[in-house]
């Protein structure tokens, strides 16, 4: 009797041959309620190594140009929508969006700006004042955003969880085509080198910057290094620097396999149940608690 099988393809967004760059978005200084200058804050990232960074005051368009020149990292210019609402972080604004209490009004004027994007904040953040962090239902309801906060690093001083995953996977497994971001959301510097997101361009300019993580060139770390990801016909390669145990999770946040090394391999079963499992990320554990988030593999029919 002939097998039931499954023709299936694999739609990665990480590329070949591309250099690992390291950001963070999401930065608040004394423009807001951040406890650090534009200045400080800037040498401190820098002075940890890291490629590029976005300023996201709370509603304040703080222009990077001024500040461009005081750093080899490329400024990339941000806000955070706040007032009236949960939070929104704009991603390369060219101007500043209007708190509308109206969030869908806010990401429609976000995607009208060119090469700009949103990304919904800590939405694991108990807030003292309820509105102030996404529910999984007001996510729900809106669209034209890139993605979602999956690790916020200020939340681990405060009520609530950093880890959203749980958040993202229903997202996901409802439709809703997201990337994962992590960021600082740094107010102090016991903030900075929290979460970080790490992309895939061979060029440190800000637009290709940008492009690349509009396109989920990138994955989101807490310390854990991707060397590569990569797919052949049915099979999904990983290589890190430093994890200990890497898990492959589908649709609804299934674990569907689990190797405790370096490096892991997994092959998509010739199955005709796999459509259902929508995509395949990767999770990735290393020393001291420290991890690495993919962005998903869809799954898609042949
Ligand atoms: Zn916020
Ligand atoms: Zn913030």
């Amino acid at each position: 009797m002939a097998k039931e099988t499954s023709e299936i393809r694999l739609i990665s967004p990480y590329a070949e041959g591309q250099r690992w760059l390291r950001g963070n978005l999401h930065t608040h200084t004394t423009f807001s309620d951040g406890k650090r200058t534009p200045e400080a804050v800037i040498k401190d990232y820098e002075n940890r190594g890291y490629d590029f960074l976005a300023i996201s005051d709370h509603d304040v368009f703080v222009k990077p140009d001024k500040y461009q020149r005081m750093t080899q990292m490329t400024l990339i210019p941000g806000v955070e929508v706040s007032a009236n609402g949960p939070h929104i972080l704009h991603v390369n604004a060219q101007t500043l969006v209007p708190p509308h209490e109206n969030r869908q009004q806010v990401l429609d004027e976000i995607s009208a700006q060119p090469e700009s994007f949103a990304v919904l904040n800590h939405p694991n953040w108990l807030a003292p004042l309820p509105d102030l962090h996404f529910s999984h239902e007001r996510m729900r309801s809106l669209t034209g955003y890139a993605g979602i906060e999956i690790y916020n690093g200020v939340i681990e001083r405060l009520p609530g969880i950093p880890l959203a995953t749980d958040q993202w996977d229903l997202l996901l497994s409802k439709g809703h085509r997201v990337w994962g971001f992590g960021h600082d959301d740094s107010h102090d510097v016991q903030d900075v080198e929290l979460a970080w997101n790490v992309v895939q361009s061979h060029d440190r300019r800000g637009g290709p910057i940008v492009a690349a993580l509009r396109e989920g060139r990138f994955y989101v770390s807490t310390g854990v290094e991707i060397q590569s990801v990569r797919i052949k016909d049915r099979h999904i390669v990983i290589l890190t620097n430093n994890a200990m145990r890497i898990r492959f999770i589908s649709r609804w946040g299934v674990i569907r396999h689990t190797m405790d090394s370096q490096a892991a391999e997994f092959i998509i079963p010739d199955d005709p149940n796999v459509r259902d499992w929508m995509y395949i990320r990767m999770e990735c554990y290393g020393p001291r608690g420290s991890m690495a988030w993919t962005q998903p593999i869809w799954i898609e029919a042949g």
